[in-house]
């Protein structure tokens, strides 16, 4: 979690900003806020590191999904294809802004594949949530161009993927809308914060009133502001978008040490047979968040990761059992566990229970991702590579034997 591996002064110094006026509320009150808006400021760093047209920071990650699916015009009903490989908030945000979600097949991007996305459209399908996972990105060209032949709105979730990018173009910026999360496992952090995303002046003038009641901002004075859309409140405060603001700004200099250790990591890994790596579609557009190692099969994965255990290696995620964000894990979304009754129990949707997607179990069967530290020294990635090395090796002699 690099962002908050730097945390420090600069960060300070921005909450001191917002404490010195006690202006908590991002909007109004001109004069007794002094010039300081750090939501604005917050949005314009990020604007400025994505190439975003508009970006609205939100209360959370979670949110801004769920602002870009609404504004997107996705809402119940509507078919949309996920992937089973996700953290979940993907899925929650699909179901609780009322649509159904349909899961696909992804592949060794980690992320939605072109082919996996064409078989499970159906004559309800209205759009895509693809998600760009553990710092990479999806496969853009081959994914843009089922999304134009069907017709199909595309929403991306980069919450794992700010700052990278394909060919060129940040992650976020492909489809109708995106959202980045700003929580604390990220490449940079609010506290708890996220990031609305669009080129498109219309959805993002709906994301902005949807996000705060319907309010369209429009004037100074609050109680009397039209109110284009029904919305809810997903605002920011502006003491999260302050750590927001200084923590962004060190982004581009994360994302390089991030770059330096991870190529240095996956170098000293890659004599070891049997040990690949997760496609990058764009490799030169990788935040580098993580190292996404691939073992031959689930077995040797399951072994090394065992290996790894016994021997105290730390670091790591095994998201086909270990961790939240794999379809094998959500037994309240296959059991259908909710509060209250949601529109997709009154439509016909797949059976969670018993999804058939063979493809995404074995690449998630394979992969061992590495949280990559952009403060760890060479000695340190040389350790742990060691460490990584001897446990690969155990696992595979034990399966050849
Ligand atoms: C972190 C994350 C989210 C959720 O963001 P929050 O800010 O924690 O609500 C959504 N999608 C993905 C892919 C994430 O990694």
């Amino acid at each position: 979690m690099p962002g908050t591996e730097l945390f420090g002064s600069e960060e300070r110094k921005e909450i001191n900003d917002v404490l010195e006026t006690g202006m908590l509320f991002r909007y109004n009150h001109d004069q007794q806020r002094n010039g300081i808006w750090k939501a604005r400021d917050f949005e314009a760093e990020v604007r400025k590191i994505t190439g975003a047209k508009y970006a609205h920071a939100v209360s959370n990650g979670s949110a801004a999904i769920a602002i870009a699916l609404a504004s997107a015009g996705i809402g119940a009903g509507d078919e949309v294809i996920v992937p089973p490989f996700t953290f979940i908030a993907t899925v929650e945000a699909v179901l609780f802004i009322g649509a159904t979600p349909v899961f696909a097949e992804i592949d060794e991007t980690l992320c939605l594949s072109a082919d996996g996305i064409v078989k499970a459209i159906t004559p309800s399908t209205k759009g895509v949530c693809l998600v760009h996972m553990c710092g990479g990105m999806a496969d853009m060209d081959a994914i843009m161009e089922v999304v134009s032949k069907h017709n199909l709105i595309l929403v991306e979730d980069a919450g794992q993927a700010f700052a990278s990018s394909y060919k060129g173009v940040s992650t976020g910026l492909f489809g109708k809308a995106g959202s980045y999360s700003f929580d604390f496992f990220k490449i940079a952090t609010a506290g708890e914060g996220g990031i609305f995303v669009t080129n498109d002046e219309h959805t993002y003038q709906i994301a902005d009133a949807y996000s705060d009641h319907g309010h369209n901002h429009i004037g100074n004075n609050r109680g009397m502001e039209q109110h284009p859309v029904l919305g809810f409140n997903y605002r920011i405060s502006e003491l999260h978008a302050a750590v927001g603001l200084a923590q962004t700004r060190k982004v581009p200099a994360i994302r390089e040490a991030n770059r330096k250790n991870k190529k240095m990591l996956m170098e000293m890994l890659s004599a070891t047979s049997g040990i690949s790596f997760a496609r990058l579609a764009d490799p030169d557009g990788d935040s580098a968040t993580f190292l996404n190692m691939m073992l031959p099969d689930t077995e040797t994965a399951k072994r090394t990761v065992d290996e790894m255990n016994k021997a105290g290696v730390g670091g790591f995620n095994y998201w086909y059992t270990n961790m939240y964000h794999f379809v094998n894990q959500w037994d309240h979304l296959k059991e259908m566990r909710t509060a209250s009754k949601l529109p997709v129990e009154l439509t016909e949707h797949q059976d969670y229970a018993n999804l058939n997607l063979p493809q995404s179990q074995e690449v998630i069967g394979r992969l061992i991702s590495f949280g990559i530290r952009c403060t760890w020294t060479e000695d340190e990635v040389r350790t742990l590579a060691g460490n990584i090395r001897k446990a690969a090796e155990k696992a595979m002699a034990t399966v050849t034997a």
